[in-house]
């Protein structure tokens, strides 16, 4: 038997990227998958995966619109039953320094990736109550922990250090109902967005400094997703685990 067999799971920003390869690994272990993202990509990830003989579901949420998210919490339950696993992976990333930064800015990414995390969080905890089961994994990164990545990206940064914080504490009230939280600080990742942001010299040094020389692939953070998701993880909660090819050492 798979490891995720007959265990459901919602990954939000699961159109493209380190989403759409946490929704593929997790429906290869053997979860249903509810492929969820603002990106109409989110049906080809999801017919992909059922081309594959999986059950997957796509549904357009915003991880800053509650009643999006509850509608998609409601759709789950009809179409599976029950929500085991929940990955907070949506974020955005648009540098900018922090004399240049808008206070609509810091409030834009602050509300995706933090808010967006609690929200979803809210959103399925009483599912996971009433189950006494659940497996909650944020995706931050390492900017919000060790790395201070060029100084453009200050409200990133102070999100994804948040999603740190909101771990461990969340980690302390969720034990109780047999709900895990953990959290995942990412080094670079080839999904197109490090590209996106950075210009390629400033990329290339960047690589340069990580003692495995080379990006991640979406795929290796899908893999510890699916770890933190299993059994063989049920007795980690409120961990930080870095996966970063060693960036963070130096
Ligand atoms: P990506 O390719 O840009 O994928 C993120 C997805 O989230 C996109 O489809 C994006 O849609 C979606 N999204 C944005 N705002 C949303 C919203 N309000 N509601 C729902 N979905 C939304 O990024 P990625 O590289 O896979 O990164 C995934 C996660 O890993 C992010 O949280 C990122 O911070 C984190 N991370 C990435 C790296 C890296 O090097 N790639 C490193 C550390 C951490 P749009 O395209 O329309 O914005």
């Amino acid at each position: 038997m798979k490891e995720l067999e007959g265990r459901v799971a919602i990954i939000t920003g699961a159109g493209r990227g380190i989403g759409a390869a946490t929704a593929r690994v997790l429906a290869e272990n053997g979860a249903k998958v509810v492929v969820t993202d603002i990106l109409p990509e989110r049906e080809e990830v999801a017919s992909k995966i059922k081309v594959e003989g999986f059950d997957a579901l796509a549904i357009k949420v915003d991880v800053t619109n509650k009643e999006e998210i509850d509608q998609a919490v409601e759709k789950t339950m009809e179409a599976f039953g029950r929500i085991d696993i929940l990955v907070n992976n949506a974020g955005i990333f648009p540098p900018s320094t922090l004399e240049e930064m808008k206070k609509e800015d810091w409030d834009k990414v602050i509300d995706v990736n933090l808010n967006g995390t609690f929200n979803w969080t809210k959103a399925v905890l009483p599912v996971m109550e009433e189950q006494k089961y659940g497996r909650i994994v944020n995706i931050a990164s390492i900017a919000g922990a060790v790395i201070g990545w060029g100084g453009n990206l200050v409200h990133y940064a102070a999100s994804k250090a948040g999603m740190l914080g909101f771990t461990r504490s969340a980690a302390l009230s969720l034990a109780p109902h047999r709900i895990t939280i953990n959290v995942i600080t990412p080094g670079i990742i080839d999904t197109g967005a490090p590209q996106a942001v950075n210009t390629k010299e400033a990329l290339e040094a960047a690589i340069s400094m990580v003692p495995m020389k080379r990006m991640g692939k979406p795929e290796e953070i899908a893999h510890t997703v699916a770890f933190l998701a299993s059994e063989s993880a049920s007795y980690i909660t409120g961990a930080c685990i870095v996966v970063d090819g060693g960036y963070s050492l130096v």
